[in-house]
This record gives C-alpha cells, sequence and structure tokens, in this order.
C-alpha cells in the first residue's frame, strides 16, 4: 500500500491517491473489481500468515483492487502508513478492539461514545476477559488514574456522538503512550479534515465511512488507518479471520464520495456554522453546541486540535417533554431535512436523542460523569448533521419546525 503523499494538497490527494488511468483500457476514471479470486501464476500459501503487503492479489477477502483503491485514498489523507477498510463502522471499532485486546487486558474507552460502540465495550468485551474503565476522556486527571499496567489500549471519540464533548487527543495520547498503550480514535464526525489524528498521536485512526468520508448516504462501511505493522495486524484478524469485509461496490462508492471531501467539508463547516449562529439566536433554544461557537464549553481546544470543525450540531430546546413535542413538530413539518438517525450526508438528518433513555440504554453515567454529560447534553439533544442544501432553505426549514 502506498504511504502518505505530501507532495500533494488534501483536494488532489483526495482526487487522485489510489488511482491511475487502466493501463490496459486508457480508462480515466477507476474500474469497479466484482471479483472474489484472482488467478495466480504462483505457488503460494493459503493462510493469512502467508500475507505479503505487495503480493498479488489472491482471494477478496484478503485484498481486492477497488478496496485496495479506497483504503489509499485513506492512507494518504490521514498522513499514514496504511488503512485497512471493513464492512461498516462497528467492523472497524470491532476490529481494533479483537486485533488489540485479550483476555487479562484493561482498555480504557471513552464513557460517552457511538452507542454501539459504547455497548460492545461494556457488554461485549467482558465477556472475553477483557477489563473496561469507561471514562471521561475530556477529564485528564480522570484518564490518567484509569491507566493501569495491564492497559493495553485507550479508546476515544473526538467530537463525541452525540453531544459533542472533545477530547485532548495530545494529551490522551502521550498519558497512553506513556503506560505502553495504544490509542485509537473515532474520527468519524471530524472526518480526514477534521483533525490530523495522527500528529496528535493517535495509532488507530477510526472512521465510520457510512458518514462524512462516503458523504452520500447510499453505502455503510468502516476503516481503521495507521502504522502498517499494526494495519496488517488488522488485516489478518478482522478481515481475513472474522472475514468482516467491505464489498468493493461500497467501496467504489464511497472511493467516489470521497473524491470530493475537502470540497464537502469546507460546506459543512460553513452552513453548520451559519445554523448554529442562527441557532443560537432563537428563543426556544436553550443551548447549542458546535466547536466552532465560542460558546462550546472547550472552544480553545477546538481551536487548537480542529482544521474544519464538520458539520454536527447537538442543540436543547429545554427539557425532555418540550424536546419530545419539538421532536414530532419536526417530523410534521420538515420538508428539507429528513428526520433519521446517521449523519455526514449530503442531506441533512435531524434526530432528537434523550439523555434518561441513553442512560438506561447505552451510557449508564452516575455522579461527575453524568454531570460531564448533562453539560453538553442536557435532558436531550437535537442531533443535527447539517448538510449541503443552501444554509438559507435549512434555516427556514428549522425555524417552521420549532415555532
Ligand atoms: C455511525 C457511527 C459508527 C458506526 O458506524 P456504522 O458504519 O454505522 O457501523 C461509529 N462511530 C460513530 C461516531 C458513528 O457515527
Amino acid at each position: 500500500m502506498q504511504s502518505a503523499n505530501s507532495k500533494f494538497g488534501l483536494m488532489t490527494t483526495a482526487i487522485h491517491a489510489g488511482e491511475a488511468p487502466d493501463p490496459s483500457t486508457g480508462a480515466s476514471a477507476p474500474a469497479l473489481h466484482m471479483s472474489s479470486t484472482f488467478v495466480t501464476d504462483q505457488v503460494a500459501g493459503f493462510s493469512a500468515h502467508d500475507l505479503e503487503d505487495d503480493g498479488n492479489f489472491l482471494y477478496a477477502r484478503w485484498g481486492n483492487p477497488t478496496v485496495q483503491m479506497l483504503e489509499q485514498k485513506i492512507t494518504a489523507l490521514e498522513g499514514v502508513e496504511d488503512c485497512v477498510c471493513l464492512a461498516s463502522g462497528m467492523a472497524a471499532a470491532t476490529a481494533i478492539f479483537l486485533t488489540f485486546l485479550s483476555a487479562g487486558d484493561h482498555a480504557v474507552i471513552s464513557d460517552v461514545s457511538y452507542a454501539g460502540v459504547a455497548e460492545l465495550a461494556r457488554d461485549t468485551l467482558p465477556r472475553f476477559g477483557i477489563a473496561v474503565s469507561l471514562v471521561d476522556m475530556s477529564d485528564l486527571a480522570a484518564v490518567a488514574a484509569s491507566l493501569r499496567p495491564s492497559t493495553k489500549l485507550v479508546h476515544t471519540e473526538s467530537p463525541v456522538n452525540p453531544i459533542g464533548r472533545l477530547t485532548d487527543l495530545a494529551a490522551v495520547s502521550k498519558l497512553a503512550h506513556d503506560t505502553g498503550a495504544l490509542v485509537s480514535c473515532d474520527a468519524t464526525f471530524a472526518s480526514p479534515l477534521g483533525q490530523n489524528s495522527a500528529a496528535l498521536g493517535i495509532d488507530l485512526i477510526m472512521h465510520s465511512v457510512t458518514k462524512y468520508i462516503g458523504g452520500h448516504g447510499d453505502a455503510v462501511g468502516g476503516a481503521v488507518a495507521g502504522r502498517k505493522e499494526l494495519i496488517s495486524k488488522i488485516r489478518g484478524e478482522s478481515a481475513i479471520h472474522h472475514g468482516g469485509v467491505m464489498s468493493p461496490f461500497n467501496a467504489w462508492l464511497v472511493a467516489r464520495g470521497l473524491s470530493l471531501l475537502p470540497l464537502r467539508m469546507q460546506a459543512h463547516q460553513s452552513g453548520a456554522q451559519a445554523m448554529a449562529e442562527w441557532l443560537e439566536a432563537q428563543p426556544q433554544v436553550t443551548r447549542v453546541i458546535y466547536p466552532g461557537l465560542p460558546s462550546h464549553p472547550q472552544y480553545a481546544l477546538a481551536q487548537k486540535q480542529m482544521t474544519n470543525t464538520s458539520g454536527m450540531i447537538s442543540f436543547q430546546v429545554g427539557d425532555a417533554a418540550t424536546g419530545r413535542r419539538i421532536a414530532q413538530q419536526m417530523i410534521d413539518r420538515l420538508e428539507i431535512v429528513h428526520y433519521a438517525v446517521s449523519l455526514g450526508h449530503h442531506r441533512s438528518l435531524i434526530f432528537w436523542m434523550e439523555t434518561q433513555g441513553l442512560m438506561d440504554t447505552s451510557f449508564r453515567l452516575k455522579g461527575a460523569q453524568l454531570d460531564s454529560y448533562r453539560t453538553y447534553g442536557g435532558d436531550g439533544v437535537f442531533r443535527m448533521s447539517v448538510g449541503l442544501e443552501d444554509p438559507a432553505d435549512l434555516i427556514r426549514d428549522l425555524a417552521a419546525a420549532l415555532a
């Protein structure tokens, strides 16, 4: 796989990395290779242990040219050595946990994270003898106190779903590395354009490519990017053995979306900034959390760490009953914005997430950790993924739904 090519700018990289005109046809656009197997002229072994980094394609669970093209694009954009694409963002999270954790190990995992990841960490990992501490990653003293000699992995998410709290990635990486642990970050909300995760010390950069990287809401997939030695381990375990590979068709769709990611992220950011400022001025809105607003509790960190503040806004309208009423008004009245989960698409999406419900199911926080959640999330948030429609149209749509 090709490593980061710093010779080119981000837009050139997003368009050209991993691609080349087809030598046999001259086709300018990349081909979609659906083949599950590849004719070989070598007598070779058929085991993950025989996998050579630059070997020929053999079987699509090991590697496929179209999936590899997407992996090379993400590798180049993240400025790392390698990337593995998997069937979903959850497959990517599972890959990190099951590749680098074994019975007897300890993992420190963000106490707020994508709900599926939170549930996997809290309910599934302990079944395999892995001890898990769920920690508020914005509290560096809590992170430091949670580390043990057996800590092998620190997993964070920044900005965190659904409340937009940030992790100081450089500080958490340093704490983890000082105890010999790897650090992974779910950077789905930020996208590769939102922060330079590798330069901040993150060993394993995870994305749900279903979101910004694909960007069109038509393909599910996941990715983990990092050093070659770490990514090769994931490929051997999670692609070849656990089997969670990405379909070449999805890779082709996601790569097509990724080509324009730098342009889309600029537009997501400016649309979200306009929406966040407008929301902050509305009397029905009691709190807006957006890393581009000076009112974000970690605005200084956002300014230091984020290179694009992305398109994800969380806002509150008061107590849970009010939230539920406004959510119903949105379902009834929104003309453009879709009331739906997911994020990062060109279509704007919004969804109400009540705090008590999330505590009962996914997060189960108490004490200071619950207080921190409520600082950002109150009794519940509308999580809005600001798409690429005209900001004035989106504002008119929201105004009618909030009235
Ligand atoms: C959506 C999402 C995931 C899970 O990704 P899937 O592609 O749906 O499996 C993980 N983390 C974050 C932050 C997400 O938004």
